[in-house]
């Protein structure tokens, strides 16, 4: 999975804030050229850390990782209130620097990009738990949680169910319509979509891209995708990009997702050599990946679809 986000992050962080009609240009005059992955991966690292060295999801953990992860290497295209933040000089500070009112207005999909690991807890109850907590310490609109959430159970459902990805949203949809009802209408239009039809898709954003300013779009977007070109990770990577707007933290979630599981003969691997790979690089997310992996081992499933243990 994070090998995935990484990866979606390193292709899109080139097109990221161009409009569709340049990002589409800029694709087909270039391709896609994996490069340095951005904020996108560094804060799913971050909490990928914490769960494979077995530590407990808390306020305090959560902020100890984000700084820890900054710190020793700054990365690119963090938002100014998000760096406000991160140079804080210990966890309790971060947790404080960001005063109730702002938290709760902020509705930006900087919660939800982190939060395909989150999916890694076999208890479906634990990731809807971290999913919200992990949300909350920094952006605290429903919008922006109810996309942690959707987001963190999507890859759940992938991880330790196989879900088909035309589901996906079906099978998460109650839980998130209990936390957020408003959101629900804008979510089923996108997921029963056949083409991308930017105007469904994006609403006023329609001529520019994917706004990271509005998680509600975020996440009917990601819903889009999946359920579409799920099954071909070059296709969803490509019309990720295409989109426009907030493309590195777009592509990093959906390829994070459909990489979980599936996408094993694709070519979409053939750019994984691109990622740079200095001291928290590559090489770097593989063993951290694999350490979620070792700690969560995924159950076998049988050809009922029935979850065995062991
Ligand atoms: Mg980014």
């Amino acid at each position: 999975m994070l090998l995935g986000i990484a990866l979606g992050d390193a292709c899109g962080a080139s097109f990221e804030n161009l409009s569709f009609q340049d990002a589409t240009k800029k694709l087909e005059a270039e391709g896609i050229i994996p490069g340095r992955y951005t904020d996108d991966t560094q804060q799913a690292l971050a909490i990928a850390e914490i769960m494979a060295f077995g530590d407990e999801i808390t306020p305090f953990n959560l902020a100890k990782s984000f700084l820890t992860a900054y710190v020793r290497d700054p990365r690119q295209g963090y938002s100014r209130q998000t760096l406000r933040m991160l140079l804080s000089p210990d966890p309790q500070s971060f947790l404080k620097s960001i005063s109730d009112h702002e938290r709760s207005e902020r509705k930006t999909d900087g919660a939800a990009m982190r939060a395909p690991p989150l999916g890694f807890f076999p208890d479906r109850k634990t990731v809807i738990k971290s999913a919200v907590l992990s949300a909350s310490i920094t952006h605290g609109h429903p919008d922006a949680i109810a996309a942690t959430v959707a987001i963190a159970l999507f890859a759940h459902e992938r991880i330790y169910h196989e879900t088909l990805f035309s589901e996906l949203w079906a099978v998460i949809r109650e839980e998130v319509r209990e936390m957020s009802p408003d959101i629900i209408f804008w979510c089923d239009r996108c997921s029963g979509l056949v083409i991308p039809d930017r105007e469904i898709l994006l609403g006023e954003y329609a001529p520019y891209g994917v706004p990271y300013t509005e998680s509600r779009i975020f996440l009917g977007v990601v819903i889009f995708l999946l359920a579409k070109y799920g099954n071909d990770p070059c296709r969803l990577l490509k019309e990720a990009i295409q989109l426009g707007g907030d493309t590195d933290t777009v592509a990093a979630v959906v390829l994070g997702i459909a990489l979980v599981r599936g996408g094993e003969d694709s070519r979409i691997w053939d750019l994984v050599e691109g990622i740079e790979d200095g001291p928290y690089g590559r090489e770097y997310v593989i063993s951290i990946g694999n350490g979620l992996s070792d700690r969560f081992y995924p159950p076998i499933i049988n050809d009922q679809n029935n979850v065995l243990s062991g």
